[in-house]
């Protein structure tokens, strides 16, 4: 039949910056001042209240708060009463019920707080919280909070599951922000900003968090992970999703080509020996805090990028809405999202997806002419070649862009074979695979299509695949796989170059040669890249113009700092 079980119990506020915490602050006059806050993922509930604290186990939360008059309270749900509690100086203050939800997403936060005035998001008041004194620097969180919902409420074709959403910002708070639904908490400069002082990485950060805490609402909080196994899914997919809001926001920050620079990232830890896979199994929840790394949120979110885009942005939108829809207020398997795709797409998702997200490290492939054709090849990309580098295969979506005397030609393959030959309808003057940058491995073409690509590099390859080729060849040329002259010619031909993360790439990449070649080397490369640099900043100028971007500018201090 059915029971009732009611618990009294009591708890402690602690000091350990995870379940009900205290946690303290300087004001504007320099006072010590008090806070309560909580943070639950991933076993923490339990400290406050006793639960089944597991992610599967999803309840109603209906909160009620006794605490000072002056004070401020917080939850998930909308405050339904507030009733003062005659001469103990405390009032009450309840809840409306949560939906139904995991217990590591329950919140409740008490303190002195101002909050902005609410944003009308569909029928949910968005507002920024902040301790007295900081609410004029809320302005631009509430403006991409409003944005990315409203957003992701179309993305996802699902109305924004809460009854409200307050975005607050705590003092002192472990780690960058936490999706609680309707009661997002975060790092002070995670969603504080001076917009007029701020500079553009300031901005981007406030955009990127929020953005990413909102596609929580939905993927994370309405549809969850059955188990700790599945985090990595949860905030590669939020990853994945904060991009997708941040550039419909402002086109103009091109925050897919920044984004180039996150994945090259997560490919040099991959490609190291004592990489991991992105899932692995997880018996204790404790074990999961390993998945918090590059691997879950740069290279989860590039492997989920290149399936968008094999698939196509529409389609994959779509498999991305029937999942929602299937698991809503319930718990989902990694595995359920690429059956929920394959069902939408009539694409082999599951094997392709396995491939990425069960085997560690990632593909080199190799390019060379047949014919009028390419031979296309993988094998493991490894920085070390010790002899025993693992024989893996994965599913790659290959890009193909060839440029003929008919036009320029796209083509896109699965490869799934160690080798294929693919057939071009004319003869090609150069070959991009990986065109648009989107995948996650790296290219090593054979001499005659290098010279070709040296060729056409500043007139038919975008930034981002100019950023892939200079990658690429000095990571193949760190592993000993291409000369490394071949990468030194490459740098020659970058006196034009004026993208600031293809300078980065090359800057970083002659501060490591420096430190590893003999004195004599070292002169040699000084004098040939400085001619190079020292031609690039004459390009650009050496001082400020009038109405240059702030790319430009800071690009203009990378150079003169390399020279310097
Ligand atoms: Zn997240």
């Amino acid at each position: 039949g059915r029971w009732e079980l009611r618990l009294t119990f009591s708890g402690i506020l602690n000091d350990k910056l995870h379940g009900f915490y205290r946690s303290t602050y300087k004001d504007a006059n320099g006072k010590e001042k008090a806070l309560a806050s909580t943070q639950f993922e991933s076993t923490d509930a339990r400290r406050a209240f006793p639960c089944w604290d597991e992610p599967a186990f999803k309840a109603v939360f209906r909160v009620t708060l006794v605490i000072d008059d002056g004070l401020t309270a917080i939850s998930n749900a909308r405050v339904i009463s507030e009733t003062s509690l005659a001469g103990i100086g405390k009032k009450e203050v309840v809840f409306a019920d949560s939906m139904k939800m995991s217990t590591y997403l329950v919140a409740f936060i008490v303190g002195e707080f101002e909050a902005t005035d609410p944003v009308m998001v569909g029928k949910s008041p968005l507002r920024v919280w902040a301790v007295p004194g900081k609410r004029h620097l809320a302005k631009f969180a509430q403006e991409i909070g409003s944005f990315s919902l409203s957003h992701f409420s179309g993305y996802y074709d699902i109305a924004y599951p809460g009854d409200k959403l307050d975005l607050i910002a705590i003092p002192d708070f472990a780690s960058g922000a936490m999706e609680n639904l309707g009661a997002i908490t975060f790092r002070e400069t995670a969603l504080l900003v001076d917009e007029a002082k701020a500079t553009r990485a300031e901005l981007e950060r406030v955009a990127d968090v929020v953005s990413h805490e909102n596609a929580h609402m939905w993927f994370g909080d309405l549809v969850t992970m059955r188990w700790w196994n599945g985090l990595w899914l949860n905030e590669a997919f939020a990853t994945f999703m904060e991009m997708i809001a941040v550039d419909a926001w402002k086109p103009e920050w091109r925050r897919w080509d920044s984004f180039t620079v996150s994945r090259a990232a997560a490919m040099q830890v991959d490609g190291l020996k004592s990489t991991r896979p992105i899932e692995f199994p997880v018996e204790k929840p404790e074990e999961a805090a390993g998945m918090f790394d590059v691997l879950t949120y740069e290279k989860g979110a590039s492997v989920l990028r290149m399936l968008e885009q094999y698939l196509g942005a529409e389609a994959f939108r779509d498999g991305i809405r029937l999942y929602l829809r299937r698991h809503e207020y319930a718990n989902a398997e990694t595995t359920d999202l690429w059956d929920a795709l394959e069902d939408s797409t009539r694409q082999p998702v599951r094997p392709l997806m396995d491939s990425w997200i069960f085997q560690a490290g990632y593909p080199l492939i190799s390019v060379e002419r047949d014919g009028r054709g390419l031979i296309l090849s993988q094998s493991i990309f490894r920085y070390l070649q010790d002899g025993n580098t693992p024989e893996r295969k994965w599913h790659v979506p290959i890009f193909i862009r060839a440029g003929t005397k008919r036009g320029v030609v796209n083509r896109t393959i699965l490869l799934t074979d160690p080798r294929v030959r693919v057939e071009l309808p004319d003869d090609a003057d150069w070959v991009v695979v990986n065109a648009g940058g989107h995948g996650f491995y790296r290219a090593r073409y054979s001499p005659d299509l290098m010279a070709d690509l040296k060729q056409a590099l500043q007139t038919s390859l975008a930034a981002v695949e100019r950023f892939n080729l200079v990658n690429d060849a000095w990571a193949t040329a760190l592993a000993g796989l291409t000369p490394l002259s071949e990468y030194l010619n490459l740098i020659d031909l970058l006196r034009d170059e004026t993208d600031v993360n293809v300078w980065t790439s090359v800057i970083i990449s002659c501060h490591n040669l420096n430190r590893i070649l003999g004195e004599k080397q070292r002169d040699a490369l000084r004098t040939r890249v400085r001619a190079v640099f020292a031609a690039a900043l004459d390009r650009l100028t050496w001082s400020p113009r009038a109405g240059e971007s702030e790319l430009d500018r800071q690009l203009r201090g990378d150079l003169i700092g390399a020279l310097g």
